[in-house]
Order: structure tokens, then sequence, then C-alpha cells
């Protein structure tokens, strides 16, 4: 805060108030925020009915309950005092910034995200371990779906979905936070939303999933099967290009390497093999204690990696209203190479299930 002229951080719902208290604010409308000037004492402004579930840390940060009649935003304006510069939560509800704005009346708003990802971003061994236990228990789901053991043909995508969601939880995770499960066509679509269009033999399906662990820490996976039979040559081609766009992409992710750079990798493979138009997204997102945080796999962020960065490496292939294909592993750098945190066969495996 010091560095970036910061003089109170105010942080609401999202992953940077646990970060630093163990606290989840809930998504509700009553206000819930921390209070950290730049100097001084931090305070937790928190509805006094969500106050029990407050594990107190008095070395850390008091709390202040408010009461129904009470004015929330009033308490945490006169706990700021007169700041110049307030970086307020990224996902806090624009309401409270709107009213908070009235209060503090020429305030230099940035966001909370400018301090706290660079912190973030960079995972401690503690960390690192977290997100290998998520990384193997996605791990084993996606190994079940390899063996055979998770039905496919005859049943819809959403009941796949469900399905994986469901071993999610008997593997570790305490939540699930997405399943895709998308069939032939609709494997084209990369953010696909599992309907009732039934599995067939003989098709791509398409499974991207992951879930948060009891600790915090997520995973994030995704994999294809084959449904039978021998797949086409073009989508044998196009696999082939994906896989060796996607390792390639994981192997170049070395400490001192630009984010954008790991994305030009993979978009140079897949380019040179052909489909660079249907490859329509990033190549990866940082992950931790949420599912997409930075740093980001992309054309533009010039930010290098450095030991800790977490992150997916995540290719794909849409041949649009025809077939499609996404290879997925959470990456961390370290100072001995990049280390892939999923191990589960990246091959397009051909189940009988
Ligand atoms: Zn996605
Ligand atoms: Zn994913
Ligand atoms: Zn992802």
């Amino acid at each position: 805060m010091a560095e970036l002229g910061v003089d109170v951080l105010l942080l609401s719902l999202g992953a940077d108030l646990p970060y630093l208290t163990g606290y989840e604010a809930m998504p509700l409308e009553r206000l819930t925020m921390l209070v950290l000037p730049r100097e001084g004492d931090a305070t937790l402004v928190v509805p006094r009915l969500e106050a029990p579930r407050v594990v107190e840390r008095p070395d850390a940060f008091a709390v202040l309950p408010w009461d129904e009649t009470d004015d929330p935003v009033g308490i945490v304006a006169g706990l700021a005092g007169r700041p110049d510069v307030v970086a307020i939560g990224d996902r806090t509800w624009a309401r409270f910034l709107v009213d908070l704005g009235k209060l503090l009346p020429g305030v230099d708003w940035r966001k909370a995200s400018e301090v706290t990802s660079p912190l973030r971003s960079r995972k401690d061994a503690e960390e690192i371990q977290a997100l290998r236990v998520a990384s193997r228990a996605a791990d084993r789901v996606a190994a079940q779906l390899h063996a055979g053991e998770i039905p496919l043909v005859g049943r819809t995508e959403h009941e796949v979905s469900q399905d994986i969601g469901r071993r999610l939880i008997a593997e570790g995770h305490a939540k699930v936070n997405f399943a895709i499960v998308a069939a032939g066509e609709n494997a084209a679509s990369p953010h696909h939303d599992p309907g009732t269009r039934a599995i067939r033999a003989g098709e791509v399906v398409l499974c991207d999933f992951g879930g948060t662990m009891p600790d915090g820490y997520c995973s994030d996976i995704t994999r294809c099967v084959w449904t039978g039979g021998e797949p086409p040559a073009e989508m044998r081609d196009l696999y082939a290009v994906l896989l060796d766009a996607q390792q390639q992409a994981v192997a170049s992710a070395v400490v001192g390497m630009p984010c954008e750079d790991v994305d030009g990798v993979a978009r140079r493979l897949i380019t040179e093999g052909g489909y660079g138009p249907q490859f329509v997204h990033r190549t990866g997102h940082g992950i931790g204690l949420e599912e997409h945080e930075d740093p980001y796999i992309v054309g533009g962020n010039c930010e290098r990696l450095a030991p800790g960065h977490a992150f997916s490496v995540e290719p794909g292939i849409y041949l649009a209203g025809r077939m499609g294909a996404r290879l997925e592993d959470i990456v961390v750098a370290t100072a001995d190479g990049p280390e892939a945190l999923n191990h589960v066969s990246h091959d397009l495996v051909v189940v009988d299930a």
C-alpha cells in the first residue's frame, strides 16, 4: 500500500478478504467490509447476524458488528478517515461504492487487486501443495472418465455434468464450480451450458470441470473423450495439433517468460496446424482461491512468470457447428521449470461408456 500510495484498503466480497483474514463475506445485500488503513488497526465491519460466523483474530483485526438500523456505509466512511487514495475490492457491490463515493468526495478510487494481486498470484509452498492436492482430486475424476466408469452414451450432457459434480465432491472438493459437458457439435462452444442433448456413440465429449477444496483452493481440468469406435481423421488431426500446442506451451512456462509468450507458443503451433482462427480464447488464467485470477496467459500481458505463479494452460480448437476440443492442465512456475499439476492421460481416449 505504501509503494502504491494507497491510504486505505476496503475489502468485501471475493477472495481478498479470506486471503488476508480467513473470513469470506456472504454475497448478500448487507455490507461486510474490512477497513485496513496503511497505518493503524484493521476493522471488520460485519452485519450483527453474521458476526457469529467470524473466527476472531484480535491480533489481525477488530470486529465491529452493525445493527439493522445502522448505516454501515457511514460506519466504513468514518473508519476510513480522510483518505486521498482508497483501493476497494474488485467484487464489491457497486451500490456500496456509489454510496461511499458520496461520503468520501474527491477520493482517488483504485481496485484492491492492484494491492492484492501481486501477493495472491505468487503462491507459497503451502498454497502450491494445496493446488497439487486439488488437481489430484480432479485427476481422479478424469481417470474415471477415461476408464469408462462414467456412463456417457444415452445420457444427457446435463446428467453427465451432475455425475461429474458428485464425483468431484466424493474425491474431496467442498464445492463444484463448474462441470461443462459438451457433446459433438456442442464441443465447438467453449463455455457450453450442458443441456438436454443426449450423448451418442462415435462423437467427442469435452469435459471441463473443477471445484473448490475445503481449504479454499481450486481445481480446473479439461479432457476430451471419444465415445466408441475410431475417431475420424479430421478429429485425430485436430487433436494432434492441440496436444502438441498444449504440451509445448506448458514446457515454455519457465520463470522469466512473459505470460503473453506462453500464449504465443500455443497460438503459433495451432496456427501452423491450420486452426489459428478456430482458437478463439486466451491460453489460460491464474488459479488459487479463485478459479480465475491473475496472471492471465493472454496476448498483451507482458508480466513475466515468477516462481509460485499458478495458472492453467488450456488451448482449444473449435469447428463451429461440428466439433471441438480443449486440453487443460494447471501449471506452477518454479525455479526448476514448469510443474504440471495434472497427470492423467492427455490423449483423446476412446471410451466404451
Ligand atoms: Zn473457461
Ligand atoms: Zn477449465
Ligand atoms: Zn480453466
